[in-house]
């Protein structure tokens, strides 16, 4: 027997079981006392004769949990496994498509802007969304889907409308032939969200959009503004409330310490004018400082402050919204095999945080062995490296690929969490529910 090696040990209460054990592999969490943290941190190998009591004690519960294993090769090879088999899972198949990188608005955080003119104006063509509802085709008859995720993100996807209704019916037809579910998503600034649009899609599978808004409405109204400086925060709650009926929002904030503040009454505003059973979930992120502002949902947590991320949850919690699991991160959609993203000239990327960066696409709509080099990219994660070693990798995944870049230079460096989830496990583990003491 051997301490896993994805154990964290929590300082918490004074008295018998001052300790929280947390394990980021199984997800597992105890109270624990001085004779048990002994045990754990008695060396790589526990001694069975010298700890007979103790391990008669807690051995049977310390290995249930995943706090015990068997030797540290075999938790290794658990790991992969476990990995591995979350990359090959092939009930569903994630296409993103960026059929603009346009955007009617000047947000000033964007990390879009970084983009130059040619790719920002760059729209799909009547062409490439031909091609791309029989490549999807294709792509289900290799893969053999039990559901088709058609995720539309930009720019901002809605100033391509009748792009949107042409691929969706194109793709929508590809799934049926196949008898293939399928779902749309799309992730919006909700300024031109309106009803008929939202009508046309039901039909297709739309079922829920994600849009920003920034907290109250004079934060929001100095960060997502018109290219000529007007304000949003009106328009987009009006087409919330126009769409309500038909469809679930994901809210989400980004946050800075002049604005996080806010996010709280954004939600009672929320609540008050009627949209609390239409939200599905609420989540927020910090603005970052040099390296732009959104990629995907999950993304880098390492420039944020776990007590604001930890005070917005339970803020929302208590309004009965749901929020993100903050320690529920990785591995990101990156990782999984059957999932792509495809940018307005047909150019196919492992997930949007790459788009646009030199050399990250991995071919395009008319490349044979696509499968292949979506494997082989992937497969490139680095076992051994710093990575490899550490305790937080379940969670984390090995960090976004975009922010490996922005920070690295190489899309395949580490943009290492650890820092943000030192900070994150002490403030949330010790409050979760469930302790085993
Ligand atoms: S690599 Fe980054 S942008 Fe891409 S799916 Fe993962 S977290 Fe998101
Ligand atoms: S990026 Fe950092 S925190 Fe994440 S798995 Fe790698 S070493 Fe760990």
């Amino acid at each position: 027997m051997v301490p896993s090696k994805f154990n964290i040990i929590i300082p918490s209460e004074a008295g018998d079981l001052q300790y929280t054990l947390y394990n980021t592999f199984s997800d597992s969490q105890a109270r624990i006392g001085s004779d048990v943290l002994a045990l754990l941190e008695s060396g790589d190998k526990i001694e069975a004769k010298k700890n007979k009591n103790i391990l008669a004690k807690y051995g049977d519960d310390l290995s249930e949990l995943g706090f015990l294993v068997k030797s540290k090769r075999d938790e290794d090879k658990t790991v992969k496994d476990w990995f591995y088999q979350k990359q090959k899972d092939r009930d569903e198949l994630l296409i993103t498509v960026i059929p603009t990188y346009d955007c009617n608005l000047r947000c000033v955080y964007c990390f879009q802007s970084d983009l130059d003119h040619s790719q920002k104006s760059a729209n799909i063509s009547k062409e490439t969304i031909l091609r791309l509802a029989e490549w999807a085709g294709e792509r289900m008859d290799s893969t053999h889907p039990k559901r088709l995720l058609l995720l539309l993100y930009g720019g901002e996807p809605l100033l391509r409308k009748r792009d949107i209704l042409v691929l969706s019916a194109l793709i929508s037809d590809e799934a049926r032939k196949r008898a293939v579910e399928m779902e749309i998503k799309i992730i919006t600034n909700g300024t031109l969200l309106d009803p008929d649009f939202v009508n046309s899609l039901l039909p297709f599978g739309i079922k829920s959009v994600k849009v920003t808004i920034d907290g109250t409405r004079d934060h929001h109204d100095q960060l997502r503004i018109r290219q000529k400086g007007r304000k949003t925060f009106d328009l987009i709650i009006n087409n919330l409330l126009k769409t309500k009926d038909k469809l679930r929002f994901t809210v989400g904030s980004n946050y800075n310490l002049e604005n996080f503040e806010s996010i709280p009454s954004l939600f009672d505003y929320l609540i008050e004018i009627g949209l609390r059973d239409s939200i599905s979930n609420v989540n927020f992120r910090p603005i970052f400082q040099g390296g732009g502002g959104y990629s995907c949902d999950i993304c880098s947590f390492s420039e944020s402050h776990p007590s604001v991320q930890f005070w917005l949850s339970k803020e929302a919690q208590k309004r009965g919204l749901d929020s993100m699991d903050l320690l529920s991160l990785g591995p990101c959609g990156f990782h999984k095999r059957d999932a792509y993203t495809i940018d307005p000239a047909g150019k196919i990327y492992k997930c949007e945080g790459l788009v646009g960066i030199p050399g990250a696409e991995i071919g395009d709509l008319n490349t044979r062995d696509i499968e292949e080099k979506s494997s082989n990219f992937i497969d490139r994660f680095n076992w051994s490296g710093k990575c490899g070693e550490c305790k937080y990798l379940p969670i984390c995944g090995g960090g976004c690929r975009y922010w490996a870049y922005v920070k690295t230079g190489d899309y395949f460096g580490v943009a290492c969490e650890q820092k943000y989830f030192d900070s994150a496990v002490k403030e949330i583990i010790p409050e979760r529910q469930g302790f085993k003491a």
